[in-house]
């Protein structure tokens, strides 16, 4: 046994703001990371005077735990908002189209027909419906009519989580408009009451990053003080040993073991899947068959006289049906303005995803090429770009497919079978950060009742023990 109540295997932003939680409430944790860094698929890159993301850009929160946890992080200075007043784009029939985001500009918006236009007026007539496991196209086109589902909702669920609406189900992936209809019958009667009563911020969502990137959070969260964080430990198996879990993970050739009444899986599933095959098959099965998909993310840095358009938005997302082969451009230094050398713009695309898997497998080259045909006639870009970078996730996103509530239940059901396992990544509850941070928060809330007396700290009650241990680590390392 050692002086760490709870493991985490994987630092990634589920793992490293479970942990962070834990650590709040005086309960000693460590992350153990296979990679040499943290963060997982979150890292910010500065080179050659622009500043990148391989991951998440943008943190959209209207929760209270993430304003809490960035206060106290000390992160509040270095937040950088979004500027409000910026448009949103959407690619339609070819051009670059404005997405209207008050009525009177909705119902003069060429984005919709008269007939379409006249269906969302409706929708609050529409009745409400039990069926628990419908499709987002299924609900959406059922609320509020085929296009928008074609012109605002496809570009969102395939832009932004990479995934296909007409196999993505609506409770997992849309959650909030879900709940709407079955507790106010109608999306809009929703709005509007929750506007009414101000609940909640759902229709004041904050964007933001930092000053140095996403990175900055990363690193906040690692620096905690009661978060142990060891990079470069690869954990290989997993045993149950009485009230214990003990797991044992390899570093640079050297066998780690410990053993903690809590342990936390924030690996992505497949991961989770072979470290479990032993303990518990079925639930290993149910974790193998999560589906991920392929994005390549490609930065592209270009001078902003050689741009032919204002860049006044966020950037734009691409809707179903036309020829461009990626699912949206984030305009970064509009986001951001120290995000580009000044003169420069930083423009980054998306691709792959359920719609072009294909593309993580072209060459740089190839890539830039067809990014830069598709933006060219958007924008009027004449003349080349002065810098590229093309991240790669083999498997970028999970896709939140089929009967899915169903399968997190029955993974649900298996682990209650197996006391001190608990899983939080982003195959669960949301792939944004903001909703890691906050299934991080209800997690750390969930072990610290069910830690029994003494587990809480085991470091400040087992100081020998302690002692010990760094004895044995200082000797592995030196
Ligand atoms: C291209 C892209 C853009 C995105 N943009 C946004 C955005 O703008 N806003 C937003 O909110 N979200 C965004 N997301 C989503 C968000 O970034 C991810 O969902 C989130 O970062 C995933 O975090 P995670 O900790 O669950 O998983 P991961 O980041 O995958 O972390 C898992 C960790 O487990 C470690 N690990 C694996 N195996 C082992 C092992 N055997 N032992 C120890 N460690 C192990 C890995 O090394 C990794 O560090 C984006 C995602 C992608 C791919």
């Amino acid at each position: 046994m050692t002086e760490t109540s709870v493991l985490i295997i994987g630092g990634g932003i589920s793992g490293l703001s479970t942990a962070w939680w834990l650590a709040q409430q005086g309960i000693s944790v460590e992350v153990w990371e296979a990679d040499d860094l943290p963060g997982g698929k979150i890292r910010t890159t500065s080179e050659a005077g622009y500043t990148t993301e391989r991951a998440a850009g943008l943190l959209v929160n209207f929760r209270n735990e993430i304003d809490q946890m960035i206060q106290q992080a000390g992160l509040s200075y270095s937040k950088r908002l979004r500027d409000e007043t910026l448009n949103r784009y959407v690619v339609h029939n070819s051009e670059l189209t404005q997405v209207p985001m008050l009525m009177p500009a909705l119902l003069a918006s060429p984005l919709w027909s008269l007939s379409a236009k006249f269906r969302l007026m409706t929708e609050i007539m529409i009745p409400r419906s039990h069926q628990e496991d419908e499709t987002v196209s299924a609900f959406i086109k059922r609320r509020l009519g085929r296009e928008i589902l074609d012109t605002a909702i496809d570009p969102f669920v395939s832009g932004t989580l990479a995934s296909d609406p007409d196999l993505a189900e609506a409770r997992s992936v849309l959650p909030r408009l879900k709940a709407l209809e079955k507790r106010y019958g109608s999306l809009t009667m929703g709005m509007l009451i929750n506007r009414v009563l101000k609940r909640r911020r759902a229709n004041k969502a904050e964007t933001f990053s930092f000053s140095g990137g996403m990175s900055e959070l990363i690193h906040a969260l690692a620096d905690t003080p009661g978060v142990t964080l060891r990079c470069g430990m690869q954990v290989e198996s997993l045993m149950k040993n009485q009230d214990y879990w003990q797991v044992t993970a390899c570093n640079a050739g050297i066998q780690h073991q410990i053993s903690v009444p809590h342990l936390v899986m924030s690996t992505p599933a497949d991961i989770a899947s072979g470290l479990l095959k032993t303990i518990d098959e079925s639930l290993s099965r149910l974790l193998s068959e999560i589906e991920y998909v392929p994005i390549a993310v490609l930065h592209l840095g270009i001078e902003s006289s050689r741009i032919n358009h204002p860049l006044d938005g966020t950037g734009f997302l691409v809707s179903r049906n036309n020829r461009l082969n990626f699912n949206g451009n984030l305009w970064m230094s509009r986001l951001f303005p120290e995000r580009a050398p000044s003169q420069n713009t930083l423009l980054t695309t998306y691709l792959g995803g359920v719609r072009h898997p294909e593309q993580i497998d072209k060459s740089d080259e190839q890539l830039t090429a067809q990014v830069l045909s598709g933006l060219k006639p958007l924008f009027g870009i004449n003349g080349s770009e002065n810098y590229i970078r093309i991240d790669r996730h083999e498997k970028g996103l999970p896709l939140y497919h089929g009967q899915y509530q169903a399968r997190l239940e029955k993974i649900e059901s298996r682990l209650k079978r197996l006391p001190g396992l608990h899983l939080n990544a982003n195959y669960q509850n949301g792939v944004s950060v903001r909703e890691r941070i906050f299934q991080g928060h209800r997690l750390a809330q969930t072990i610290a009742v069910t830690l029994k007396p003494g587990e809480r700290d085991l470091r400040q009650e087992q100081p020998f023990v302690l002692a010990h241990y760094q004895a044995v680590m200082n000797s592995e390392h030196s």
